[in-house]
């Protein structure tokens, strides 16, 4: 017989899978004697039964829970229903991963008309008891009878009003009475039915509809987005309630161990006096900082603060706890390891080294690499100005600026049509999430530190500002007011996360740098991991950032972006339209110089760490202007009949254009085919090289050049054009009377390429996976077309488990990965290989790298740190 219910006192933090990641802590805190009230936990796997069986639940199942409930009464001495001693519950979901906000909650399960009046008896506080079941009918019409809890507030504020009340603790216990009869009014309405009075009946309503919202709308959107399986399912958490809303002796609050925007090492929360349950995470009062508590409560506070200190240390990391004072008594309700931005994670993961409750590796393993893309970010420049129009909390760090929109839907649309918007709203919540995913960052003019938009905004790494309360929204004008400013929907404005602030217009930026903690978390990386970091740099500038960032070398420079600039751009237009040999060259020499000095800069900045330089690869199209753009052009010109000089030259222009184009571009003239076609345009660029190494070597400098031919499919292509760049060599060291070394490598991009690996390993003296075009041939998906016409349905329809070109497939690709480095080490035992590739950045890609026995990965500037924190993860975990 399968066990579906566990008492919390049965068991502990390892059953995380079948209890949740909260009915497991609940049970764990238990084990070491927290002041946690009593519950059990139905499991995960009767979630998955439940949806085995057609959305049924068993009989067995049945027995079980209500074996359960009843020890749960022997333990608080209360029953469920029984008048004279209620015992109330609150019932909540608990998944394996925490999915905040995403699961329906409900609480004070067992009112009904007799346990209410048992209640009001029994706490000489009919008020609160009455209260206490209108909650609970709000609560569980919304969650089990899909009644929308529109009506019950609509009904609540038109009796406020015609008692001439301004807020709820002005209503008395016959008022809630009436609320109460109003309240089943709606009920009957809505569901044709009464509101069930049988408490059990209650409970296992409530149990189906926890598992029913395993399978809701958010749900379903945030295990998208943060990778959750969907077969987990959750696990049901049945608590006896404690009461934070009995009086001013009593409260409810939500607390960090450790602040989790900062990660400074004090205590971090709120509180509501008198207040229940979800009150604080809801947003919908403005709570208290913690610290007040301890004027207001001094010994409850003490014990808050010791267990807290006691949770951090059983757990061996920053917890997020919820807890109640019910009459001067604490309970905790919960507590797991708390979301935190990415500047939190490393203080808190370093600190606690230092503390000595964890070490370096478990630190290192501490930080999603994902999350330091918010580090990396850029932050407004403190030289200028910064006009505030108001300020509120600062939810989540990081700058933003972006037109106004009120409205999730809109701020996804306009998001997904690359606008950048900022999103701003009186508060969030769980149907807001694709809205708060498309933009570049939030705004609530209500709600904590701890509010909905907060938490999902820090753990997407968004800029956030929560209870702005100067900012007055006027959704039907579409507009906000601070004060006497009207900022009208689509509007700029920018925002700093890390202050609190908005400002109108766009203000300047500056990119990020690196704290004191974040350097000691690298450089334990660096001790750590095995597998080389290099950039992908095409100039000196980012060559100069990637050495900041502590890049081991570059890994690709692409020589093309040399020439995109506007002014050489028409050089190298000379070069390409050139009728003849002599004439191209012309243009050749004059690129030659321009080329020479990017390459001294680069070698500079790179202070003797390698760079490899990649001759051109991109067909040559691509350097001219836009076929229709031209033809429109020459047209115009052809009606107006003067000009006659500019029109010659134009249709030149488009018929070099028209000789050029191609059906595949992606697989036609390019790469080594152009060097191997036009061989003057590559011993150019090796000429450029050389003379760069020379004049740079004069210095003093230290110089690894790696000199890498794109697109090889067949071991002669590279065999040909090894010849011409050592040729090259030769008459410039001749000419130069210098001596200098170089190695000749490979792109390995073609699968032909890494089929024929061990060949090609003959002609190379190192391979870089070019992985975005091995991902593009090895899947025949053209990346541009993909991406915009069918990979998004791909994914969302599970054909493919992620976006290839920004995830590896492994089981592709990455064959041809792993093939290509044994076949080429087969030839050459000590070849030196690398990924160049998008993928050189990613985390789960990269310890595939480290797996498959790559030297190094090659990434963006900007990716360099995340890329040294996952290969030094990926030592560790392997
Ligand atoms: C590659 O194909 O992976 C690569 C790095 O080259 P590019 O993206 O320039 O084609
Ligand atoms: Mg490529």
């Amino acid at each position: 017989m399968k066990r579906f219910v566990y008492l919390f006192n049965e068991g502990n933090s390892s059953m995380k899978e079948l209890l949740g990641g909260k009915g497991a802590n609940l049970a764990e805190m238990t084990s070491i004697g927290l002041p946690v009230p009593y519950g059990f936990t139905i499991s995960t796997e009767a979630c998955n039964d439940y949806y085995e069986a057609g959305k049924t639940i068993s009989a067995e199942f049945q027995e079980q829970v209500l074996a359960s409930l009843k020890k749960l009464e022997e333990q608080t001495g209360k029953r469920l229903g029984d008048p004279s001693n209620p015992l109330l519950v609150s019932v909540r979901s608990g998944a394996v991963f925490s999915m905040p906000g995403m699961m329906d909650t409900i609480l004070n399960l067992g009112m009904n008309d007799e346990t209410a009046e048992g209640v009001a008896k029994l706490t000489e506080n009919p008020r609160f008891a009455y209260d206490s079941y209108r909650r609970f009918i709000q609560m569980f019409s919304d969650v089990v009878l899909d009644v929308d809890t529109f009506f019950f507030e609509q009904l609540l504020e038109e009796f406020r009003e015609s008692k001439g009340y301004q807020s709820d603790p002005e209503l008395t216990a016959e008022d809630w009475k009436e609320v109460i009869a109003g309240y089943k009014g709606i009920v009957r309405k809505h569901t044709k039915k009464d509101f069930p009075q049988e408490p059990k009946d209650q409970l296992f309503l409530s149990i189906n509809s926890v598992f029913d919202s395993w399978n809701n709308q958010r749900a379903i959107v945030y295990r998208r987005l943060n990778k959750i399986p969907d077969h987990l399912g959750t696990a049901v958490n049945i608590q006896s309630m404690v009461f934070g809303n009995m009086g001013n002796d009593s409260g409810t609050g939500v607390a960090f161990t450790r602040n989790p925007s900062t990660g400074e090492n004090i205590l971090y929360g709120e509180y509501l006096i008198n207040a229940q349950g979800e009150d604080v995470v809801a947003g919908i009062r403005t709570p208290q900082p913690i610290h007040t508590l301890q004027a207001e409560m001094p010994e409850v506070y003490q014990q808050f603060v010791d267990t807290c200190e006691r949770l951090e240390q059983h757990y061996q990391d920053m917890q997020d706890i919820e807890f109640t004072v019910e009459r001067g008594k604490l309970f905790i309700l919960q507590t797991r390891t708390g979301k935190r931005t990415a500047q939190a994670a490393i203080r808190i993961a370093v600190e606690m080294v230092e503390e000595g409750i964890i070490d370096k590796n478990t630190a290192i393993l501490r930080v999603d690499p994902d999350q330091l893309n918010q580090l990396l970010h850029r932050r407004i420049d403190d030289s200028h100005q910064r006009n505030q129009l108001a300020k509120g909390l600062p939810a989540s760090p990081g700058a933003a600026t972006g037109q106004v929109v009120f409205d999730a839907d809109e701020a996804e649309a306009l998001g997904n049509d690359g606008k950048k918007v900022i999103l701003v709203r009186a508060e969030t919540t769980p149907d807001d999430i694709h809205g708060i995913v498309a933009a570049q960052a939030v705004v609530t003019s209500r709600g904590g530190m701890t509010s909905h938009a907060a938490v999902v905004a820090r753990g997407m790494g968004k800029p956030c500002i929560c209870g702005c309360e100067p900012l007055k929204i006027d959704l039907k004008n579409k507009q906000f007011t601070v004060g006497g400013t009207v900022v009208h929907h689509g509007d700029i404005i920018t925002i700093d996360g890390g202050t609190g602030e908005i400002m109108l217009g766009e203000i300047p930026m500056i990119d990020p740098q690196l704290s004191d903690e974040f350097q000691l978390l690298l450089e334990w990386a660096d001790s750590a991991r095995k597998l080389g970091v290099r950039a992908n740099a095409d100039n000196p500038v980012d060559a100069k950032k990637a050495f900041e960032f502590g890049a081991d070398g570059i890994g690709l420079c692409r020589t093309e972006h040399m020439f995109m600039d506007t002014s050489r751009l028409p050089i190298v237009q000379k070069m390409i339209l050139a009728e003849s040999y002599e004439e191209r060259k012309e243009a050749l020499e004059e690129l030659l110089p321009m080329q020479q000095g990017d390459f001294e800069g680069i070698f500079e900045a790179m202070q003797g760490l390698p760079a490899t330089i990649r001759l051109l690869d991109p067909p040559l199209h691509e350097f001219l202007p836009d076929k229709e753009e031209l033809l429109v052009e020459v047209t115009k010109l052809q009606l107006t009949e003067s000009n006659a000089a500019e029109l010659m030259e134009k249709e030149k222009l488009l018929k070099k254009v028209r000789q050029l184009e191609e059906f595949n571009p992606m697989l036609g003239l390019r790469g080594c085919r152009l060097g191997l076609m036009f061989p003057e345009i590559y011993e150019m660029q090796a000429k450029a090289i050389f003379y760069a190494i020379a004049k740079t070597t004069e210095t003093g400098l230290d110089v690894k050049a790696e000199i890498m031919i794109p697109l090889v499919g067949h071991v002669n292509e590279l065999k040909k054009m090894r010849q011409l760049v050592m040729d090259a060599a030769v008459q410039i060291q001749e000419e130069t009377g210098k001596e200098f070394d170089y190695t000749i490598g490979t792109m390995i991009e073609i699968p032909r390429a890494a089929l024929t690996a061990d060949q090609i390993a003959e002609e190379a003296d190192f391979f870089s996976f070019g992985t975005n075009d091995l991902t593009q041939t090895t899947f025949g998906y053209s990346r541009d077309d993909a991406e915009g016409k069918f990979l998004q349905a791909y994914i969302e329809n599970k054909v493919l488990p992620d976006n290839p070109f920004a995830v590896l497939d492994q089981d592709g690709v990455g064959k041809l990965v792993s093939t290509g480095v044994s076949l080429g080490r087969k030839t050459k035992p000590q070849l030196k290989t690398g990924i160049c590739g998008e993928h050189g950045g990613e985390k789960s890609s990269i310890e595939f790298c480290y797996q498959a026995g790559l030297d190094y990965v090659s990434c963006s500037p900007y990716r360099v740190p995340l890329a040294r924190l996952a290969a030094a993860q990926a030592s560790i975990r392997n």
